[in-house]
């Protein structure tokens, strides 16, 4: 059997933001916008809808101090501060649009501690969420997930309520402004959902259907990742790939690499798309072999190896102690959702065989 479930209205355009104001007015009258400290206010996205906030009328506060990777007491902040608001607006990467999630949900159930709301066993009630995706990554546009810190175990975890934005506003223009670094962690991000989704055991035909396109355009755009600049078609080609995976990944979930990779970046600060991307090739090495193919070929390698090559070009090295390595395979090893999403068993050993191989052990 195959399903698919996405009730996120997208509009991907230019000024989509200026020109569907009209949505903004029908979700409420005083709004919480939520972003990151800067790039909202540098590529225009703020701007664009705080004009489109003023046509309809509508009051708003702003939380602009949202953290990469937010806390949880990061989002306890953010909810303190719109704490009457009517629906919330997440501006930004991933770290903002997951937080206005999480937000959104606290604002709307004041009672209730922010703990037990987001890891409540009952779906809860939220705010309704515009996001305005500013980079081609985590598709959390399309997808019900927000992903917090979590300071008391010690990573990074997907709340178990899930929040599908009402609508997904895309321009292009709030992309361009990414500096290299940003692109290359964020897009590398995106191949993973592609990836972890296609191979992982929840995917059916339709989920795979959007990985091959996904993985296609993705492919398309590739040697352009890399540079210091990128040409419009390349990035909608990389926005397009980031948003099929975010529906990808809203029906499969993310596999193995995510699993490690929260490790990296909650212990080494890693970013997330570097702290995924780096374990990706190894961990395809252990995984069907015609599936892997399969992606290799959409996405126009000619081998694994290759393959590897490639996202190594962009996400460098990472160093970690032999200690740092065994704690990281022992917290992987017992993330049951995880390794419920390889098909086949995984052992320990697999685990720790595929940070020694993607990472510089000393
Ligand atoms: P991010 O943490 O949101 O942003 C990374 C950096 O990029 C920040 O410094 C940000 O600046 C900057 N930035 C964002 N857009 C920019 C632009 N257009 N131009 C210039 N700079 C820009 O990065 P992300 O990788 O998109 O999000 C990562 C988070 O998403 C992680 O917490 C990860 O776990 C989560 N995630 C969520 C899902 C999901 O399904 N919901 C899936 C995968 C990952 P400012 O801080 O100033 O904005
Ligand atoms: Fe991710």
């Amino acid at each position: 059997m195959s399903t698919f479930y996405m009730p996120t209205k997208v509009i991907m355009t230019d000024n989509a933001v200026i020109n569907n104001s009209e949505l903004f007015k029908k979700l409420g009258n005083k709004a919480l916008i939520v972003t990151g400290k800067k790039s909202a206010k540098l590529n225009g996205s703020l701007d664009d809808v705080l004009e489109a906030l003023k046509k309809e009328n509508i009051d708003y506060m702003l939380f602009d101090n949202v953290e990469e990777n937010p806390s949880i007491e990061n989002i306890m902040e953010g909810a303190k501060a719109g704490r009457d608001a009517e629906l919330i607006i997440g501006i930004g990467g991933g770290s903002p649009i997951d937080a206005a999630k999480a937000i959104g949900l606290l604002i709307k159930n004041p009672d209730i501690q922010p703990r037990k709301a987001f890891w409540n066993s009952e779906p809860l009630e939220t705010l309704p969420l515009i996001a305005v995706p500013t980079t081609a990554g985590t598709g959390s546009e399309t997808t019900p997930y927000s992903i917090v810190t979590d300071h008391e175990r010690k990573t990074k975890q997907s709340l178990s309520q899930k929040i599908f934005p009402k609508y997904s506003l895309i321009d292009i223009k709030y992309f361009l402004t990414m500096p290299k670094s940003v692109r290359i962690n964020t897009t590398i991000d995106a191949l993973c959902h592609l990836v972890e989704g296609y191979l992982c055991t929840h995917s059916n035909q339709m989920n795979q259907w959007i990985a091959e396109e996904g993985c296609r355009l993705w492919g398309q755009a590739k040697e352009e990742i890399y540079g210091d600049t990128i040409s419009k078609e390349s990035m909608d080609k990389l926005i397009r790939a980031s948003t099929l995976a975010g529906m990808l990944i809203s029906h499969t979930g993310t596999s193995i690499p995510h699993g490690m990779g929260y490790s990296l970046t909650y212990h080494h600060n890693v970013p997330h798309g570097k702290a995924t991307g780096i374990v990706l090739k190894a961990y395809m090495a252990i995984c069907s072999e015609d599936k892997v193919n399969k992606i290799i070929e959409l996405l126009g390698f000619d081998t694994l190896n290759a393959f590897g090559d490639f996202i190594k070009q962009g996400l460098g090295d990472l160093t970690i102690s032999n200690d740092k390595l065994k704690e990281h395979v022992a917290f992987v090893s017992k993330n049951k959702a995880k390794l419920k999403a390889h098909p086949g068993e995984i052992t320990e050993d697999d685990i720790y065989n595929i940070y020694k191989e993607s990472l510089n052990i000393k």
